[in-house]
């Protein structure tokens, strides 16, 4: 029987919601929405850690910024000595790396983590843990290898490609780290929760290539690049695989509730995802052009162009053809449901992108390679209006109204 303070997980003492959180990789898309949650919402402490804390928002209250990177010697020592709970979020998180950078993506998805499991541990911080859908493989498999209708935490089979389609590096890192942590909390008693996200989309996500990094990003990414170029959007294999989509403010709030309920959560790997959301990757295409076609009616229509797989990642590649979590689970244990469509979701992601981005792709576009200005009369007229657009949606962005 629970002693009032104290909840029990496996005999072993579990606090009541912790107040002092660290959240490892808080600079990134999922942390810059996650840490204003926990401090601002929740009224948590939290250390912020990341080497680029830059999409973070400055001056939260109860926020300390730590902008360092997790490898750093002596750091994981230090969180896990003042934190109670450490959220982990760091990984090369891009599909556009598994096969060309599978090394660096095996150290930052498992290598530099164990010592993080380790020290958890040792101390019985409660350890929540971001793994990844991409775990389950390319479609939903049950031990049989009968095909299931969703992905369910404690039933579906982890089917991985061969290791020679060096795509699966980052499922397959990410599974053994999964299975380390488990193993901890079975044999070593680490408090622990491990969240498989599906496809989390929101403002913040990711990088345009050429302004503010190199490489392909994810598909929302490269789609919003293609749209604020006036390219076409690029659909690998035609588009026809599926992905559900889930909105951040959605998911910051699941974890949110998990760290509300130490009790039921810990020991349980989570699906965090909107099942409601699935569509083929042409679909999302479709509705993010249709999206930003709203906002910028005076850009020229969107086009579509099907490439081949090998051909945009390179040798390696391969894909997941379908991907629909069960959130049951979430449901009992946190009461969460979500609730944004994509047409509710899309519209703040364009205006973020085109924000953030347009006027500096305006721009690079105006010029012709050489330096010297574009004599393109339908590409001069869209680069004007896209600066014009730009600085509409940096007003509204800012609350100065249109
Ligand atoms: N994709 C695409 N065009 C792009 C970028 C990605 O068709 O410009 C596809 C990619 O092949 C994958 C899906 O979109 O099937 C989702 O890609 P994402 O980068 O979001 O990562 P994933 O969901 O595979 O982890």
């Amino acid at each position: 029987m629970a002693r009032a303070g104290h909840s029990r997980f496996d005999g072993r003492a579990v606090p009541e919601p912790p107040r002092r959180v660290a959240v490892l990789g808080a600079g990134g898309f999922v942390g810059s929405h996650l840490v204003p949650h926990l401090a601002l919402d929740r009224s948590l402490e939290v250390v912020a850690v990341d080497r680029d804390l830059g999409k973070l928002a400055a001056g939260l209250p109860g926020v300390t910024r730590l902008p360092v990177d997790i490898t750093t010697p002596g750091l994981l020592d230090e969180i896990t000595g003042r934190a109670q709970v450490v959220v982990s979020l760091t990984a090369l998180c891009n599909p556009a790396l598994y096969n060309t950078q599978p090394l660096a993506v095996i150290d930052a998805s498992y290598t530099d983590l164990v010592p993080l499991v380790k020290l958890c541990a040792a101390r019985r911080r409660w350890l929540i843990h971001f793994s990844t859908c991409e775990v389950y493989g390319r479609s939903a498999l049950d031990g049989a290898g009968r095909r299931m209708r969703a992905m369910v935490e404690d039933q579906t089979a982890l089917c991985l490609g061969p290791v020679a389609r060096e795509r699966w590096t980052y499922a397959a890192a990410k599974q053994l780290l999964e299975r380390v942590i488990w193993a901890h909390g079975q044999h070593a008693g680490l408090p622990f929760t491990i969240v498989r996200p599906f496809n989390v989309i929101g403002p913040r996500m990711d990088f345009i290539p050429g302004v503010d990094g190199e490489g392909i990003p994810r598909v929302l990414a490269c789609f919003m690049d293609a749209l604020m170029r006036a390219e076409p959007l690029r659909l690998v294999g035609g588009g026809r695989q599926r992905r559900s989509f889930l909105d951040v403010g959605e998911f910051v709030t699941a974890v949110g509730r998990i760290l509300d309920h130490p009790a039921t959560c810990q020991g349980e790997i989570l699906n965090l995802g909107n099942p409601r959301n699935d569509v083929t990757i042409r679909a999302l295409a479709r509705a993010l052009a249709k999206a930003f076609a709203a906002l910028q009616p005076e850009a020229p229509p969107a086009r579509f162009q099907t490439v081949d797989a090998e051909t945009f990642y390179g040798p390696g590649y391969d894909d997941s053809v379908v991907r629909v979590p069960s959130i049951a689970k979430a449901a009992r244990l946190l009461g969460w449901r979500p609730r944004r469509s994509l047409p509710e979701m899309l519209p703040d992601i364009v205006t973020d992108y085109v924000t953030r981005y347009a006027a500096e792709i305006a721009a690079s576009v105006g010029q012709e390679p050489g330096g010297g200005p574009s004599t393109h009369p339908r590409r001069l007229r869209w680069t004007k209006a896209r600066s014009a657009s730009a600085a509409r949606a940096r007003r509204l962005a800012a609350g100065g109204g249109a």
